[in-house]
């Protein structure tokens, strides 16, 4: 098998984390979207974390990462500034 490579993927389409739904292997609830952060510039990082007692969201936070490229929802969505805000982000 070989390596995935970071090649830009010519006519891959888009991603919008609306579309996706990130559930806790854990506690099999849906995690709730509570951070957003730029790495390296070319990721969107998007942090998700279960909003119970079940879990510790320290530790059963996940990662989301987004090419900047294809992130539809970080480049199309207008309010998304104040949305980081509502999500809790500084
Ligand atoms: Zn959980």
């Amino acid at each position: 098998m070989s390596e995935p490579t970071n090649v830009p993927v010519v006519g891959s389409s888009t991603v919008n984390i609306r579309n996706l739904s990130i559930k806790c292997g854990n506690c099999d609830t849906y995690q709730t979207l509570s951070h957003f952060h730029r790495r390296d510039e070319d990721w969107n990082v998007y942090t998700y974390e279960c909003e119970n007692d079940v879990c510790d969201s320290a530790v059963t936070r996940t990662y989301l990462e987004v090419p900047v490229d294809l992130d539809e929802f970080a480049n199309r969505d207008p309010d998304w500034r104040g949305g980081r805000i509502h999500a809790g982000a500084e």
